[in-house]
């Protein structure tokens, strides 16, 4: 039953907007916290949005130290998360989401790259990442069905503690466990306009009703920048990019603990999902495209599927992956990664006072969003934070030219 009756108004301590797996994991770490009156709002379905269209990888093999560090804090969040569903056995409940732990490889064939490769790895295990460099020998003899062309290969490297989850399940799981520690979800319920007086947050105006609140979280993946206007933030830089993903036909002879594997030079990658192989080739939008997406333009949110991707793919195959050649497609789908312009997340305060930002994962949103979660747990629980300094990922840092370092691996 929905307690937000049409035209009345109910009371939150905070409110998130957005279902998604920020939303969901942000629910749940507060409440887990003690945190009270805490809702979330969605405007469709739970995990309806980017999040139900995403791969699922879950790696720690990136190239700049934040990136290491949130998806670490990422994977050591999930597989906890998983361990204690499973002990609890909520009856009624669906099962606990599955992590697939069977690593990534990333098979590197210029030499530049290689080099570069060598840098991160020794980074990653700086950071207590357990990836490895390896010779084109050694993956082959370690992934013989893989019958990898190696001749241009000059090695991989793999994290064995790396894998992949069902997105969906996993929002949907958090979720669970967050209405089960007392936090209320609406779905259906878009938030359609936000009071402030006198620039604080007084209440939310939703299709369902209105709930009078001190403190929102704009957690609305690649809406982002839209649901800040709603405050009159005008610059919140959160746009999208639409990447598309392709399940076919389960290949024999692959291995059944296959890694998600990565070639590095063109990004093409593939992993087992429901019994198929899920496949994905990042490519580069036109500048008329990345115009439409800066603008927000209504074009750049549509979901419909780029024909010119599926033959890049299979002119991709061939050069390294010749037991894949002659896929057959079962279904397509594009989903839209929520950009900043460095590729990491806005998290925290805004000067709207109640109004923060949790969002813009620049297409990592599964891997980040824990510790982005706790990071905002901590500041609203305690002021500061135990991990890493929320203040360096605010939507000043856009403002005053002071963007993250990043490099993007995939
Ligand atoms: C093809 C693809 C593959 C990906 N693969 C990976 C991967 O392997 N690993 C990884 O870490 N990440 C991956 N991602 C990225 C990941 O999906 C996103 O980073 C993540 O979903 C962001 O989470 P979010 O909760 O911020 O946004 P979302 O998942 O998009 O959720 C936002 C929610 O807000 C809701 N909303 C919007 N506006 C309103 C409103 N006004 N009122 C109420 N609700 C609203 C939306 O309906 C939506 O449900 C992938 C993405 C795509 C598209």
């Amino acid at each position: 039953m929905i307690a937000v009756a049409r035209g009345t108004t109910r009371t939150a301590a905070i409110t998130i907007i957005g279902g998604g797996i920020m939303g969901a994991v942000l629910a749940y770490q507060l409440a887990r916290r003690g945190m009270r009156e805490v809702v979330v709002l969605e405007r469709e379905t739970v995990a309806s949005g980017s999040i139900g269209r995403a791969t699922g990888g879950l790696r720690q093999q990136f190239a700049d130290e934040l990136d290491i560090i949130f998806a670490r804090e990422g994977l050591r969040f999930y597989r906890q998360f998983i361990a204690e569903m499973q002990a609890e056995a909520v009856p009624a409940s669906p099962p606990p989401p599955p992590f697939y732990q069977y690593g990534y490889l990333f098979l590197v064939s210029d030499d530049e790259a290689w080099q570069a490769m060598q840098g991160y790895v020794a980074l990653q295990q700086r950071l207590g990442v357990p990836s490895e460099l390896l010779t084109p020998m050694e993956v082959v003899a370690r992934w013989p069905g893989l019958s990898l062309i190696t001749e241009d290969l000059r090695g991989a490297s793999f994290c064995s503690t790396d894998g992949y989850t069902d997105p969906a399940a996993m929002t949907r799981a958090l979720i669970g466990a967050a209405r089960r520690l007392g936090v209320e979800v609406y779905e259906q319920c878009p938030v359609l306009a936000i009071q402030t007086t006198r620039g604080r947050v007084q209440a939310v105006q939703t299709s369902q009703g209105r709930v009078a609140t001190p403190l929102v979280i704009n957690a609305t993946g690649v809406y982002a920048a839209l649901t800040a206007r709603l405050v009159g933030i005008d610059d919140l830089p959160v746009y999208p990019l639409r990447r598309q993903l392709y399940l076919c036909e389960a290949v024999a002879g692959l291995p059944a603990e296959l890694p998600m594997v990565v070639d590095q030079a063109t990004g093409f990658h593939f992993r087992w999902r429901d019994g198929g192989l899920l496949l994905g080739l990042p490519h580069q939008p036109s500048p008329a495209e990345q115009a439409a997406s800066r603008a927000l333009e209504t074009p750049a949110f549509d979901l419909t599927l780029d024909p010119g991707v599926w033959p890049q793919i299979e002119r991709v195959i061939p050069r390294r992956f010749p037991a894949l050649a002659g896929l057959r497609l079962r279904r397509a789908w594009a989903g839209l990664y929520e950009m900043t312009p460095d590729e990491h997340p806005v998290l925290g305060p805004t000067e709207v006072e109640g109004f923060l930002c949790a969002c813009g994962f620049s297409g990592h949103g599964l891997m980040h969003a824990p510790l982005a979660a706790q990071l905002l747990t901590d500041y609203l629980t305690t002021g500061k934070s135990s991990t890493l300094d929320i203040e360096q990922f605010g939507l000043q840092r856009f403002r005053e030219g002071r963007l993250l370092p990043a490099t993007r691996l995939l």
